[in-house]
C-alpha cells in the first residue's frame, strides 16, 4: 500500500498514528539539525520532519530530494512545534521512519506554487505541471462539481444523456467547420459538429422527449481571448414544450447550480425583449447589475445647426453619475477609448452638469444652457453628473455606447463580481441582413421557429419576423441560448427559401431532417449553455482557458503536444490528399 492517508487530511486527532503518505516534494528546508519537507498531493500539503540526531541517514537522504521528486514516507504523526493555522494539516507533522523515492524529477521550468513565476506560454507547454498548482486544481474541481450537479438536476427532471457522433456533416451555425478527410470514401470529408443541433432534433423525432449531453463542439473561428476552437456545451432538447417550459426548466438548472455549488440564491430572472435590450443598453447581452441606461437625444439635439449631429441617424447618451468633475485628461482618455479601432466612434461629446447647476460641454458653441438642461432632464441627470454622448448610424452607435457604458461601469466599480443579475433576452429577430452576401442569415440557426403570430410575414417582410429564441445572460455574459424549433416540413422549406437555399440545396444539406419531419415530428425546443463559460463565471474569472484542462492558445495551437502538425506523405497518400498537398 503506497499510502494510508492523503496529504490534506491528517490533523491533531491523528497524533500517535503510524501513517504512510505519498506525493510530490513541494520544497525542503534545512535547519541544521532538522530537515523539513513539504509533501504535496491533490488534497493538500503535509510536513515531513527528519531529525539529524536520531536518524542521520534518513535525514541525509531527505536533503538530497529535489523539487517535484515523487516519494513515499512512513512515520508517526506528531504535534508540530511552529504551527501553521492557515494549513488544515498545519498543527502536525510526520516524524519519518522510512523514506522511499518513487521517482526522481527534473527541476520544473517554473515554480509549482499558487503564485508561479511561469509565463502563460511556458505553463501551456507544461500544462501537466501547471495542473499541480492549487489554482488550476481548484478550477478543475469546480468544473467537475458543475458537471456532476448538472447531470443530477437533469436526471431528476427526466432527461436522458445521449451521445451523438463527432464525425458528421456540417450543420450551419454560422461558423466554419473543421473537416476530417475520409480514407474509405475518396475525396469526401466529415465535419466535426459545431453543435449536435440536428441530431438532438432527430432524437425528438425518435421520441426521447428530453435529451441532454455535456458535449464538445468545434468551430473554426478566429480566436478571441474567451474562445477556443473546441469547447463544451450543456446541450439540451425537449419535446412538447413551448418557450415558457424551456425557460422554466433551465432557469431551474442555473438556480440549482448556483445554490448547490456557490450557496447563492439567485434573484428573479428578468425578461427583456431583444429590441428593448438594444434600445436601453445597446447590447443583446446587457449587464443589468447597474443602470446607466441609454437616453435618446436625437430629437432634442438635431436642428440646432450642429452639423455633426444633424447629419446622423441617432444621438444617444448615458449619464455617468457624479462624474462632472472629470478632468480634461479623463475625458481625453474616454475619447481615445471610443475612438479605438475595435470600437470605432468618431468622437465623444460630453456635457458636465456642474454641482453648482451650470453646464460645461464640448458643444457649448451650438447649445445654450437651456438646451443642455433639457438633455440633462431627459437623461435624469442631477448636478454633479456627466453626460457622455455618441452620434451616428443607429446600430453602430448603440454598440459603441454599450462599450462605453461597460467601461464606465468598470471605472465606477458598478460591476461587482459578487452580485449576479440574471436575465432572459427573448424575441430575437429571426433573420439578420448580411451586406456582404446580400441576403438574410438566420440570427440563431435555420431551425429556429418564427413566433406564430409573425408566420404570415415570413415571405413578405422577413426582416420584421421575431423568433421564438432566447438567451440566458448573467452580468453581461451570454451563458446559453436556444429556441423553439420548426417542426413542420413546409415551414422549414419556406425558411430555407428565405435564407436563399434552392429546394435542391436544402434537400442535399438537410434532406435527412426534412424527411424526418415527415414521420411525425413533435413540437420541440431546446437550449445549449457554454459550459466553459459557466465554469469561468462560477470561478469568478473572465477567461475560459483556465477552466479547460488542455486548452489551445490564441493561434489555435496546443503548445504541449505541438499541434496542429504536418502529417507524413504516407498518411496523406492513404487519405488521397497527396496530390492536393504536393501539387
Ligand atoms: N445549437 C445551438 C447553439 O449551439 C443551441 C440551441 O439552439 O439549442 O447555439
Amino acid at each position: 500500500m503506497y499510502r494510508t492517508h492523503n496529504c490534506g487530511e491528517l490533523n491533531i486527532k491523528n497524533i500517535g498514528e503510524q501513517v504512510a503518505l505519498a506525493g510530490w516534494v513541494q520544497k525542503g528546508r534545512d535547519l541544521g539539525g532538522l530537515t523539513f519537507i513539504d509533501l504535496r498531493d491533490r488534497y493538500g500539503i503535509t510536513q515531513l520532519a527528519f531529525n539529524m540526531e536520531t536518524a542521520a541517514e534518513l535525514c541525509q537522504k531527505a536533503r538530497k530530494l529535489g523539487r517535484e521528486f515523487v516519494i513515499q514516507a512512513k512515520g508517526v504523526v506528531i504535534v508540530r512545534e511552529s504551527k501553521n493555522p492557515k494549513n488544515p494539516t498545519g498543527e502536525i507533522e510526520i516524524e519519518v521512519t522510512e523514506l522511499n523515492v518513487l521517482n526522481a524529477a527534473k527541476t520544473p521550468p517554473f515554480t509549482i506554487e499558487s503564485d508561479t513565476d511561469g509565463g502563460d506560454e511556458l505553463r501551456m507547454k507544461y500544462r501537466y505541471l501547471d495542473h499541480r498548482r492549487q489554482p488550476l486544481q481548484n478550477n478543475i474541481a469546480l468544473r467537475h462539481k458543475l458537471s456532476v450537479e448538472t447531470r443530477k438536476y437533469l436526471d431528476q427532471q427526466g432527461f436522458f444523456e445521449i451521445e451523438t457522433p463527432f464525425l458528421i456533416k456540417s450543420t450551419p451555425e454560422g461558423a466554419r467547420d473543421f473537416v476530417v478527410p475520409s480514407r474509405m470514401n475518396e475525396g469526401q470529408f466529415y465535419a466535426l459538429p459545431q453543435s449536435p443541433q440536428t441530431f438532438k432534433q432527430l432524437l425528438m423525432v425518435s421520441g426521447y422527449d428530453k435529451y441532454f449531453q455535456i458535449v464538445r463542439c468545434f468551430r473554426d473561428e478566429d480566436l478571441r481571448a474567451d474562445r477556443q476552437p473546441e469547447f463544451t456545451q450543456i446541450d439540451c432538447e425537449m419535446s412538447f414544450v413551448e418557450q415558457e417550459d424551456v425557460l422554466q426548466t433551465f432557469e431551474g438548472l442555473v438556480r440549482y447550480l448556483f445554490k448547490k455549488v456557490k450557496g447563492i440564491e439567485l434573484p428573479e430572472f428578468k425578461r427583456m425583449p431583444y429590441s428593448e435590450a438594444m434600445e436601453r443598453y445597446g447590447s443583446d447581452k446587457p449587464d443589468i447589475r447597474f443602470g446607466m441606461e441609454f437616453c435618446d437625444l436625437t430629437e432634442l439635439a438635431q436642428g440646432r445647426g450642429f452639423q455633426v449631429f444633424d447629419a446622423v441617424e441617432v444621438i444617444i447618451g448615458i449619464n455617468a453619475e457624479g462624474c462632472a468633475e472629470y478632468s480634461r485628461k479623463d475625458l481625453d482618455k474616454l475619447t481615445d477609448f471610443v475612438k479605438r479601432p475595435q470600437i470605432g466612434a468618431k468622437g465623444l461629446v460630453y456635457v458636465k452638469y456642474n454641482a453648482d447647476g451650470t453646464f460645461k460641454s464640448s458643444v457649448d458653441k451650438f447649445f445654450d444652457a437651456e438646451q443642455l438642461q433639457a438633455w440633462a432632464n431627459k437623461a435624469n441627470a442631477k448636478p454633479g453628473d456627466l453626460l457622455l454622448i455618441l452620434a451616428g448610424d443607429k446600430t453602430k452607435t448603440q454598440k459603441q455606447l454599450n462599450e462605453l457604458r461597460l467601461e464606465m461601469g468598470n471605472r465606477l466599480n458598478l460591476r461587482d463580481r459578487n452580485i449576479y443579475a440574471p436575465l432572459w433576452v427573448v424575441d430575437f429577430p429571426l433573420l439578420e441582413w448580411d451586406e456582404e452576401s446580400n441576403r438574410y442569415h438566420a440570427m440563431h440557426h435555420p431551425f429556429t421557429s418564427p413566433k406564430p403570430e409573425d408566420f404570415s410575414r415570413l415571405s413578405e417582410k422577413p426582416g420584421e419576423v421575431r423568433a421564438n429564441a432566447y438567451d440566458m445572460v448573467i452580468n453581461g455574459v451570454e451563458l446559453g441560448g436556444g429556441s423553439i424549433r420548426i417542426h413542420d416540413k413546409e415551414l422549414q422549406k419556406t425558411m430555407f427559401k428565405v435564407l436563399g437555399f434552392t429546394d435542391e440545396e436544402a434537400q442535399v444539406q438537410f434532406g435527412f431532417l426534412m424527411n424526418a419531419f415527415e414521420y411525425g415530428a413533435p413540437p420541440h425546443g431546446g437550449i445549449a449553455f457554454g459550459f466553459d463559460r459557466l465554469c469561468a463565471m462560477f470561478g469568478g474569472h473572465d477567461s475560459i482557458r483556465d477552466y479547460i484542462a488542455f486548452p489551445k492558445n490564441n493561434a489555435g495551437r496546443d503548445l504541449m503536444i505541438d499541434s496542429p502538425s504536418k502529417i507524413s506523405d504516407e498518411q496523406l497518400d492513404e487519405l488521397n490528399l497527396k496530390s492536393t498537398f504536393n501539387g
